[in-house]
């Protein structure tokens, strides 16, 4: 029960009218902890129930501080607009029943209407780093009381390239705060670097499994012989499976871009949404498929990470995602909150051994799924390695020693989790 950490009652109040039965694992774990005032570097699995984990704590040093500050005290980064947008939702909810003030300071909003209420002082601001930064070069929002920092999707934010953002937000706000540095994984590459100058005797918390109650995704391959192919295997899939909201995952902008324009004069009700939208139309497709209006919605990995959409229980990837962790996070966008999901992965001729590689990767197979009216020809390489990569490809000789660095990191799987996650890369378009 939330009633058994020591949080505030008008906290403990929010929280009963969401109707959570328990806390999840990462949020008994991390909230105890975080409330006795300790830096926490915290890796738990997508749709896990992090958000509450760092709000409930950093808020009840708002509303239980002897001496009851002012000026802004909580921070949170996020690596999205979307993910701040959420994020921000969901502590609105919490606050309610207090007077705490929140903020969201995200790029693509107006800035002077954001830096009218960053001047007065907001308890809460929740934030992408690009934006800050500008409000701080303007003076607009002032640190100095901060008292809890929050890295969200800290991974991400790093692949994303924010580490320098972030250091530099830390160098402007008051040295003494705690600071709580949430990941879906900890082997990113940069990671360590990052908390060992951020935090302080680091609590560090690896929670397995976790995802909210049973939670259960069937992950489905079909194999298409060309993007023509896919189209007509995603217009199929769109028509007759049965979902109340899908996600289609592309691996670029423009490819997103193109599946889009070829999708949306076939099928109603299809939105767009990638890092070069501008906001007010990103806002706004948002809004409509949370609401219904849309109930496709094509995308990059912009969306991949840390979304928590009402209803979504498909997720197509229209392209194989090129990482382990990408995939994870892709159709970790569906069977949230205990709800069943299907994820369905479109493979074509090139993309065999990137599939092979991330199924090593997560330690189960795809299953094999067909659609005889909208079939291809390619039913995969004939012959197969053990590892179930493709004999011969005709890859160059560079492309496969790639691919064989790229095995013996899959070849590791981390020992308490369902699902590993690869070291990151960086990966150009997958910023959205
Ligand atoms: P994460 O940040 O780890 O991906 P979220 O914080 O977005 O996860 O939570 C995932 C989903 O689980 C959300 O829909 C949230 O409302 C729900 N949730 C969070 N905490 C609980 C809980 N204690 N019991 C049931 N559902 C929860
Ligand atoms: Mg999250």
């Amino acid at each position: 029960m939330f009633s058994h950490f020591s949080l505030h009652r008008l906290l403990v109040k929010a929280v009963r009218e969401l109707k959570y039965r328990q806390p999840t694992p990462v949020q008994s774990e991390a909230i105890p902890l975080a409330l006795e005032g300790f830096d926490l570097q915290v890796n738990s699995e997508t749709g896990s129930g992090k958000t509450l984990a760092y709000l409930l704590p950093s808020l009840n040093q708002l509303l239980n501080r002897s001496k009851q500050g002012t000026g802004t005290r909580v921070l949170v980064l996020v690596p999205t607009r979307e993910l701040a947008q959420q994020v921000f939702a969901v502590c609105q909810t919490l606050v309610k029943h207090t007077n705490l003030s929140v903020v969201l300071a995200t790029g693509g909003d107006d800035f002077e209407q954001q830096a009218e209420l960053l001047e007065q002082s907001p308890a809460v601001v929740i934030a992408t780093t690009g934006r800050l930064l500008e409000h701080i070069k303007k003076a607009t929002v002032d640190l100095e009381q901060l008292s809890v920092l929050v890295l969200d999707e800290a991974d991400r934010m790093l692949d994303m390239g924010f580490s320098d953002d972030v250091h530099a937000i830390t160098a402007v706000s008051n040295p003494d705060h705690q600071t709580l540095l949430f990941s879906a994984t900890l082997n990113n590459k940069w990671l360590p670097a990052l908390a060992k100058k951020l935090l302080r005797d680091p609590e560090v918390l690896s929670i397995s499994g976790g995802r909210t109650e049973h939670a259960d995704i069937h992950e489905q391959v079909m194999l298409a012989d060309d993007d023509a192919n896919k189209q007509k295997q995603l217009l199929w899939l769109l028509a007759h499976e049965y979902f109340a909201k899908a996600i289609v995952f592309c691996n670029s902008r423009e490819r997103a871009e193109r599946l889009a324009d070829a999708v949306m004069p076939r099928r109603r009700k299809v939105g767009i949404l990638h890092g070069e939208i501008e906001q007010k139309k990103r806002s706004s497709v948002m809004a409509s498929l949370l609401e219904g209006k849309i109930n496709v919605l094509i995308t990059t990995d912009v969306s991949a990470r840390g979304l928590d959409i009402e209803g979504v229980d498909l997720v197509i990837n229209y392209d194989m995602p090129r990482r382990g962790d990408d995939y994870v996070h892709r159709i970790g966008r569906t069977g949230r909150g205990g709800k069943d999901g299907l994820a369905i992965t479109l493979v074509k001729p090139g993309e065999w051994n990137l599939k092979a590689s991330v199924e090593r990767y997560l330690g189960h197979r795809f299953e094999p799924r067909i659609i005889e009216e909208v079939k291809g020809n390619y039913t995969g390489p004939e012959k197969l390695r053990a590892s179930g990569q493709a004999v011969g490809s005709k890859n160059k000789k560079d492309k496969k020693k790639a691919l064989g660095k790229k095995l013996k990191k899959a070849k590791k799987p981390k020992r308490n989790k369902k699902i590993a996650v690869k070291p990151a890369q960086s990966s150009a378009d997958t910023k959205g």
